[in-house]
């Protein structure tokens, strides 16, 4: 790890990966793992409708909202409207999905650390329709 500037334009923004993603999400990277930091960090945007799929990371994550309307789910749990300013803590190795409200666009930044074995996230099926579809919880 050498001190740096890492300037925006010399990082081009990318299509999230289609197999695990609903709809159309941007990945701009911030910060990709370099030792001994194990964090990476990217700013993710999703067009209203895109979502992560089902997934868990090993050592946990960390989401804040920069702008939009979202959707996080812990599964099991109701579906919660996330907004910006919010900070989302996501326990390791527990399912969970996040993107944008149905109607809105959302972005957030998301950090994560890979764990001793340099394992990150496991992803799964996507969101169904219907489990995206879900009102969510009035905000306390
Ligand atoms: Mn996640």
């Amino acid at each position: 790890m050498r001190s740096r500037i890492m300037r925006a334009a010399s990082r081009p923004t990318t299509k999230a990966e289609a197999k695990n993603f609903v709809g159309a999400v941007l990945s701009d990277p911030v910060y990709a793992p370099e030792q001994p930091s194990r964090l990476r960090a990217s700013r993710v945007t999703f067009m209203p409708g895109g979502r992560t799929n089902w997934h868990k990371h090993a050592v946990g994550q960390v989401l804040y909202v920069l702008s939009g309307v979202g959707r996080y789910q812990l599964e099991g749990e109701p579906v919660q409207a996330i907004l910006p300013g919010d900070t989302v803590v996501i326990p390791p190795n527990a399912r969970h999905w996040h993107g944008s409200a149905p109607d809105s666009m959302m972005c957030h930044l998301a950090m994560s650390e890979t764990n001793d074995k340099g394992e990150a996230t496991r992803w799964f099926e996507p969101v169904s329709d219907a489990d995206y579809a879900k009102p969510p919880a009035k905000v306390e």
